[in-house]
């Protein structure tokens, strides 16, 4: 379980390192004012930095090094957050990561690992490495340290501005809205939290939709963070989603698109697919506005030739889907 006096301990543990970020509004019309929580300010670009940093905070004495599967992100906080403590990192990815991902990862030092074309297959591969290499696995959101990492930012965002009255919280594998539902919850009970996610491929949707955990199809999405199962063995997000959101509302790729270049051209900020989903949801009118939301804008590493044909209105091919170009304004 995870409670907010971890997710406190958890703020204690990544001052200074992972927290702090800025809190802007938004200067696309909404309805109301949206509070843009700027986690593209992060060292590595994305929020999940802080799960990372947490996890690695209590590692088990003499860890030879940590392994992990990953959308991207989570494993680019994992290699940043080992080269601090000089560990060895090794990350499994599907081959439907972006080569931007990648290369991120690679950069930080770590050692990457192409297996299969989803995220259980990468898991697999992460579960045999960690077992025939002795490496501690990080999971990228099933976890308590992970989970009470990313409720961090709920504490900021709301010790920033007292007034929010919703969170649209992006949401894949549900670390992220776990940990922050926990802690909004316990600070402010009648707060509304919502998931945002896609409507192709979306496994925790499906997921609450069911009543247990299900397996979708991975597809190629704008929101390529947002992808991958919660796995069948889902012990803390699943359960910590269904009884604290209120609701979970799904985006089309046009949706997402419309809603990375009003991002781009109307607030000047660059964000990937899975970033924006809060603001496209109200974008597309699927969720009634109120005066005082927030949304996490959760990372800002986009393949930067699909995020230039995004912002300057070009067609994007997604596997067997194509996002009819459309020009902002
Ligand atoms: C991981 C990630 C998410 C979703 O986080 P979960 O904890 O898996 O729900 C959202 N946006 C970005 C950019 C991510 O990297």
């Amino acid at each position: 379980m995870v409670v907010l006096a971890d997710i406190l301990s958890a703020a204690k543990t990544i001052r200074g390192v992972a927290d702090a970020t800025p809190m802007v509004p938004s200067a696309t019309d909404v309805g109301g004012t949206l509070w843009l929580k700027l986690e593209t300010c992060q060292p590595i670009g994305a929020f999940k930095l802080r799960g990372a940093v947490n996890a690695l905070a209590h590692l088990p004495e003499g860890a030879a090094g940590v392994v992990c599967c990953s959308t991207g992100n989570h494993g680019r906080g994992v290699a940043w957050a080992a080269r601090e403590r000089g560990l060895r990192a090794v990350v499994c990815i599907s081959a439907l990561v972006p080569e931007a991902k990648v290369a991120g990862i690679r950069a930080l030092g770590a050692e990457v690992h192409v297996a299969g074309r989803s995220q259980d297959d990468a898991q697999r591969e992460a579960d045999r490495r960690a077992r025939a290499e002795g490496l501690v696995a990080i999971p990228p959101f099933d976890d308590p340290h992970v989970i009470a990492g990313q409720g961090t930012i709920a504490l900021e965002m709301l010790a920033q501005r007292p007034e929010i009255d919703t969170l649209l919280i992006p949401l894949s594998g549900g670390g992220l809205a776990a940990g922050m539902a926990v802690a909004a919850r316990a600070i402010r009970p009648e707060i509304r939290l919502l998931g945002i996610t896609m409507e192709r491929g979306a496994a925790m949707a499906a997921s609450l939709a069911a009543g247990h955990p299900v397996a979708v199809e991975e597809v190629a999405s704008l929101a390529d963070s947002l992808g991958g199962g919660i796995g069948r063995e889902n012990r803390h997000t699943f359960a910590l989603c269904r009884d604290l959101l209120d609701a979970v509302v799904c985006v089309s790729e046009d949706e997402i698109y419309r809603a990375m270049q009003a991002l781009y051209h109307e607030d000047r900020l660059v964000a990937e697919g899975a970033a924006v989903v809060g603001l496209a949801a109200l974008m597309a009118g699927k969720l009634a506005p109120s005066p005082a939301m927030a949304t996490v804008l959760t990372g800002r590493n986009p393949d930067m030739a699909q995020f230039t044909r995004v912002i300057s209105g070009g067609d994007v091919v997604l596997g067997a889907v194509t996002v009819k170009g459309v020009r902002h304004g």
